[in-house]
């Protein structure tokens, strides 16, 4: 595997906890069962008015694995009739889910409505556990085997009034999540990797010299880590980092036909392989159209950003004027990134970048858990409910960060969400947790 190989799958590594979705007929006992498997802690803390309404999903722990337990008896899907109304529920759960728990009252025993989830549970291919509730004593145990009859396995008899058997069942449940991923994820081994890009003659080449000084490139014996003949590793505050294609920075490429072409895919490499980006734009002259598509390159990318305004010895108060509403009506998409001014000839305020890039990190991996994510997302509802669009009003029923680097966000909801909605939710969510220098991907997944 190459480290570009390692980064990719790095990056995209899935580091929620697992979720497990609870689904069945009215008054099976899910909710029940769900304060069974939580401990009966978690249900009654939020008890305020608009935050417990669309509350449902709750943190759950059983011999050390945390995962997260989303009770589907909380949501009411328009669909028409009961049947349709739980195989709608359960389409939503096996979407989100990594397994399902599938709950049958036993003392019933098997209804046609059971049967319809059956159908749906089986075309996901999604691992289901199967409880047979309201087996309240030994007595009633034979209830529960009749339950073989749905095809899904060996159904777990359990009494989630009593506590009797839920053991056993999380046992099962645990079995059949995927293993839990670490819960604090750093992309693994090396030095970190910035690409400092921008338009010829901005100072990216005398910005990398005055960074790296005269003697500097670092050889890294002790890692063993490669580097590319284009890279280089610096040192910087005490941390070795790696400077992306530096000898496109160094040496101007230039091919008498195609140069913007290839600078522009040069730059585009370097991104990719980044993990950070710093775009030093030239502070004495106007934001540029080829400024922008870089800035473009980098949400695309999802790499963490960093903005060096560089020849700060050049911009006078008039320019300085400009610059400012430049930065405030071109820059509007990108306001989460740092922001440093600087003079690269002089080395003015070059100390301020590795602050800047180490925050920018630190908002590219920010990790929320999928508890403070809901509870957020109820107190956001509640405060600014989605606009009624045809008569309906689309519900966020779940969310879950699903990745870091760059953080990106899964939510369940009811209908499609205004565009507007979501540049509200993302901006509601940099409020909340910082996000500082990273983009933010939001994955809204519509129910219908
Ligand atoms: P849900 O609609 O599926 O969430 O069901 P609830 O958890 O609200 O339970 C419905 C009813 O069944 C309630 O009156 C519960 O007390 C009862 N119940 C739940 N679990 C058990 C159980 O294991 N044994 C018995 N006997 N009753 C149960
Ligand atoms: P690159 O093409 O982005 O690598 O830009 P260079 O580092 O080669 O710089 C382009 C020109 O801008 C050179 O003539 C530099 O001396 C000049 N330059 C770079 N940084 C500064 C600065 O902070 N102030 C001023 N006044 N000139 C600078």
């Amino acid at each position: 595997m190459t480290e570009q190989d390692e980064f990719e799958a790095d990056s995209q590594q899935d580091v929620r906890t697992p979720i497990l979705a609870v689904v069945g007929r009215p008054n099976v006992g899910k909710s029940t069962l769900v304060n069974r498997i939580i401990g009966r802690r978690e249900a009654v803390v939020e008890d305020r008015p608009g935050v417990t309404r669309d509350r449902v999903s709750y943190d759950a722990n059983w011999n050390g694995r945390a995962f997260t337990v989303v009770d589907t008896g909380g949501w009411d899907p328009e669909a028409e009739g009961l049947a349709e109304r739980i195989s709608a529920q359960a389409e939503v759960a096996v979407t989100l889910a990594d397994a399902v728990l599938f709950v049958v009252d036993a003392t019933v025993g098997i209804t046609d409505t059971d049967e319809a989830v059956v159908k749906v549970l089986r075309k996901s291919g999604r691992p289901v556990v199967l409880a047979a509730n309201k087996v309240d004593d030994q007595r009633t145990e034979a209830e529960a085997y009749g339950l073989w009859n749905l095809g899904l396995g060996e159904p777990f008899p359990v009494s989630a009034l009593h506590g009797r058997g839920s053991g056993d069942l999380l046992d099962a449940v645990l079995a059949a999540l995927p293993d839990t991923p670490p819960e604090s994820f750093q992309p693994v081994g090396g030095p970190r990797r910035i690409a400092i890009i921008g338009r010829p003659n901005v100072g990216k080449s005398s910005l990398l010299n005055k960074l790296a000084g005269e003697e500097r490139v670092v050889v890294d014996d002790a890692s063993g880590t490669t580097v590319d003949p284009v890279d280089e590793l610096v040192e910087l505050g005490g941390k070795t980092w790696k400077f992306i294609d530096t000898a496109g920075i160094r040496k101007r490429v230039k091919t008498a036909s195609g140069h913007e072409y290839y600078a522009s895919l040069r730059t585009t490499t370097a991104i990719e392989r980044a993990e950070v980006t710093v775009l030093v734009i030239d502070g004495s002259q106007s934001i540029s159209e080829q400024d922008m598509r870089i800035i473009q390159v980098v949400r695309d990318s999802g790499r963490a950003l960093v903005i060096c305004f560089n020849k700060w010895d050049l911009v006078d108060d008039e320019r300085r004027y400009y610059l400012e509403r430049e930065y405030e009506r071109e820059l509007v998409q990108v306001q989460w990134a740092p922001r440093i001014n600087v003079t690269a000839r002089t080395g003015w305020h070059i100390d301020r970048l590795v602050p800047a890039i180490d925050k920018a990190l630190e908002g590219w991996e920010t990790r929320i858990s999928t508890g403070q994510l809901n509870s957020f997302l109820g107190r956001l509802v509640a405060e600014h409910p989605h606009p009624v669009r045809g008569g309906r009003q689309p519900r966020i029923l779940f969310g879950t960060q699903a990745q870091t680097s760059p953080p990106t966000f899964a939510l369940f909801t009811s209908a499609k969400l205004d565009a507007g909605y979501e540049r509200f939710i993302e901006r509601r969510l940099r409020e909340e947790f910082g996000f500082v220098g990273t983009p933010i991907a939001l994955q809204v997944r519509p129910r219908e």
